[in-house]
């Protein structure tokens, strides 16, 4: 949905840019004076004037989601001008054409969606409520939280993902804005397990949590490992990318034979690693190969290269995007399909 969303966006963009162009290929040969009361947006015209803010805009809001640097609190505040951008889109073909019903039909989808996202989901409309029951640190910069749920508790499968804000305790500052996390564990009785990795501003703060935050979740989103084709599987996971895996085998024993590749870093106490080779021990269809690693992937390639009957098999992975997309290379020139490489993608941008 996600890329859905990217790729309309980049969609529009171009179809937007190519109605100025398209203009002025035809007003320029009516000559110079004629183009620039129509295209110029020095001329004060309310259909130039809006039409332009809409163009600038819509331009601002496209360079800040390409332009990376951005702290994603930053970049999320500036892509809701692309709803003024679209506002003053609209107001410009009002001016140009007058108000139509065709105009009015166009303005629905818009409108619902975005109405319904600034009035009811940013509002925490849709969310749950839970509390922390419990906090653990399986290692230095990994902090387990146990969420309990305090009404209904959310319809999640292992490997789907919630939004989650965390409020003030008494010595835990809070961490206000949603951030997406996998849950690692689901109870019988509507508990989760949140394994979150010290990464920046909020995920800091997390290590030093405490039992009876409040907690509100929206969710569940995702369906990652939801439905698999029946096939040798490949699972790969990358430091924290671990927890989708984790929580399908803390919930049932694998049903194909599954060849799971840990990565973690050299050096660094290994977070899970006892608790998943208890799991290779009972499992006969699993085999858990741990892989201390640094930046080059290497060790990675040689492993994959040493399994059977590679490209007869579904790839499963999830970790940072950049060892995402050269795992995914990787494959793709080893001759596995695109249908056959699944990933979960622990990035918004
Ligand atoms: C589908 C999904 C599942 C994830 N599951 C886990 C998990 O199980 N365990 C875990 O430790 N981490 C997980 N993450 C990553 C986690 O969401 C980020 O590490 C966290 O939001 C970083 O926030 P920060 O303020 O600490 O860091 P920052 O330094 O502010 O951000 C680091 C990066 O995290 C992303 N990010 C920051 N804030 C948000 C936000 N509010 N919403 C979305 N993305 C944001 C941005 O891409 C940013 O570049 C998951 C991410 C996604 C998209």
């Amino acid at each position: 949905m996600y890329r859905w969303h990217h790729g309309m966006g980049v969609l529009s963009f171009v179809f937007l840019l190519m109605h100025p162009v398209l203009l002025t290929g035809y007003y320029l040969p009516l000559g110079a004076d004629i183009a620039e009361e129509y295209l110029s947006p020095l001329n004060p015209q309310s259909t130039n004037i809006l039409g332009w803010l809409a163009l600038v805009i819509f331009t601002l809001g496209m360079f800040t989601t390409f332009c990376l640097n951005f702290s994603y609190g930053f970049w999320r505040r500036s892509h809701i001008l692309l709803i003024l951008a679209i506002a003053l889109g609209f107001g410009h073909i009002w001016a140009v054409s007058g108000f139509s019903i065709s105009l009015a039909v166009a303005l629905l989808p818009a409108v619902v969606p975005v109405g319904w996202r600034l009035l009811h989901a940013d509002r925490s409309g849709d969310t749950l409520p839970y509390e922390v029951s419990a906090v653990n640190h399986p290692t230095e910069h990994i902090t387990e939280v146990n969420l309990r749920p305090l009404a209904k508790p959310i319809s999640i499968a292992p490997s789907q993902f919630v939004r989650a804000a965390f409020f003030k305790g008494s010595h835990f500052q809070g961490c206000g804005d949603f951030h997406p996390y996998t849950v690692s564990h689901i109870t019988k009785d509507g508990g989760l397990t949140l394994s979150i990795k010290a990464l920046g501003d909020c995920t800091w703060n997390i290590q030093s949590i405490e039992p009876g935050v409040a907690v509100r979740l929206q969710g569940p989103y995702g369906n990652f490992l939801l439905s698999r084709p029946i096939a040798p599987e490949i699972w790969i996971a990358a430091g924290i990318g671990l927890t989708p895996f984790l929580a399908l085998l803390r919930s049932q024993p694998v049903t194909q034979h599954t060849d799971m590749i840990y990565i973690h870093r050299e050096g660094e106490r290994v977070p899970y690693e006892e608790e998943l080779q208890m799991f290779a021990t009972s499992q006969s269809l699993l085999r858990i190969h741990s892989l201390p690693m640094t930046n080059d992937l290497t060790p990675l390639f040689i492993q994959l290269d040493s399994i059977d009957n590679l490209n007869k098999k579904e790839v499963y992975l999830c970790g940072p995007p950049p060892f995402m997309a050269k795992v995914t290379q990787w494959l793709r020139k080893h001759d596995m399909h695109r249908q056959q490489i699944h990933f979960e993608q622990f990035d918004f941008r």
